[in-house]
């Protein structure tokens, strides 16, 4: 250790202020707490989601909405606990028709606020990259610029991505990939800013895994994007390839023979076939569905033919895009250390006094507050075991 190197030693090191971590920290009471985090300000992250509004649960929190079954924790500290601690700390919330719950200021600093309110006890240091961490018999060793943190416990709330101090503590992880993330296709250039909604979007994986979720599109110059292309994406990101295919039934209301009535009616048309589904979807829309069916569109109407009537049936039912990766900006890391490799209270089973809260654990849920959950869970549930 380099001579001016400083040691402080806490009850508790939390590595990393986001919302785990905070949360952790607002818990932990009758015990010294240092947190530790590379930006400048705890919580910075959470002023981004829910559009900066903060999606910060859901009331129709269950495990369905994770990669994995999650009960035993989300019984201990679910949605309703969470709701309760949050209005303790005085923060005030509303519930939209889909169970989101947001602050009633609709903007996410006020859940920063009364996080830091929360962790008013706890001893921040911002601004700070770790350099090392160390164990010996009885504590933790976290160094950064010129001060050693020293500590009985260690709580890793480094978010998804924290490879770096997973490998720094030895711990076993599994590979982190992006997941809620735009899907990127070749063939959307021409359907850029269209927005298609009440859809039935499935996708197919390279290892022909298949996932369906109903509800709105939006096309970009390069790719799809939207809620349920965010939320379909976990499987590509599951299968850490995002080769495959995203195919959507236009109208999943109506079976494949009734939508072939349809178009068999709208045959009476006084137009070109280039405009029979004007009134029915955008044009951009129509053009992707003649585009994919290689008919001629410049005939009328009533010259179509039975076989062609049947191909654009098809492609109303499933509208096909090749799916070549994804466009970035994912809102969460599928991976991190699996769930069997911690115990009741989170703590890593080999490392004693180790534990991994939120993103870092291999928990990932879909859009709609989720994902905030299981780090208020997790982060409530060490905090709790630390106290
Ligand atoms: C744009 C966007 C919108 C989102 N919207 C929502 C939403 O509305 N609802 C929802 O439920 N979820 C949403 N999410 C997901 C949600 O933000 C995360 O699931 C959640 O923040 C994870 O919490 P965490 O504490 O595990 O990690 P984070 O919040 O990412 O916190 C990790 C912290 O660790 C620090 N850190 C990392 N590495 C180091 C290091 N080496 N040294 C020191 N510090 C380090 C980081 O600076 C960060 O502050 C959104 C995500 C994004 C990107």
């Amino acid at each position: 250790m380099n001579k001016k190197q400083q040691t402080r030693c806490f009850d508790v090191i939390v590595l990393g202020g986001g919302a785990a971590g905070m949360m952790c920290a607002c818990t932990i009471k009758k015990k010294s707490v240092a947190v530790i985090d590379a930006l400048t300000k705890p919580a910075k992250k959470i002023m981004v989601t829910g559009n900066g509004r903060c999606n910060l649960t859901n009331l129709n929190c269950d495990s369905e909405f994770y990669n994995q079954n999650i009960d035993k924790f989300l019984e201990r500290f679910g949605e309703r606990e969470t709701l309760m601690l949050f209005a303790k700390l005085g923060l005030v919330t509303y519930v939209d028709d889909e169970g989101r719950v947001y602050p009633i200021s609709n903007s996410a600093k006020s859940v920063v606020d009364v996080l830091e309110y929360g962790a008013r006890n706890a001893s921040f240091f911002l601004g700070e990259k770790i350099k090392d961490i160390q164990k010996d018999k009885e504590s933790f060793l976290v160094s950064f610029g010129e001060t050693t943190l020293r500590a009985k416990n260690l709580v890793v709330a480094t978010g998804g991505n924290c490879s770096q101090i997973l490998d720094m503590l030895g711990v076993k992880y599994k590979e982190f990939v992006p997941s809620l993330v735009s899907l990127q296709s070749k063939q959307t250039r021409d359907l850029n800013g269209v927005r298609i909604s009440n859809v039935l979007v499935t996708v197919t994986n390279s290892s022909g895994e298949k996932k369906s979720e109903r509800g709105e599109v939006l096309f970009r110059e390069n790719g799809l994007s939207g809620i349920v292309v965010f939320n379909l994406s976990s499987i590509f990101a599951r299968a850490n390839d995002f080769s495959g295919n995203i195919s959507i039934d236009l109208l999943p209301d109506m079976d494949r023979k009734a939508v072939e009535r349809l178009v068999e009616q709208r045959k009476q048309l006084d137009t070109t076939v280039d405009k029979i589904f004007v009134g029915m979807f955008a044009n951009a829309v129509s053009n992707e569905i003649f585009k994919q069916s290689k008919i001629n569109t410049n005939k009328s109407c009533q010259r179509l033919q039975e076989k062609e009537i049947s191909i654009l049936a098809d492609k109303i039912k499933m509208l096909e895009f090749e799916v070549e990766g994804h466009l970035g900006n994912n809102q969460v890391f599928s991976g991190g250390v699996p769930l069997e490799n911690l115990d009741e209270k989170l703590m890593y089973k080999t490392i004693p006094n180790l534990f991994i809260v939120g993103e870092a654990c291999d928990v990932d849920g879909v859009c709609g507050g989720f994902n905030l959950q299981w780090a208020w869970t997790s982060g409530h549930i060490v905090g709790e075991a630390l106290c």
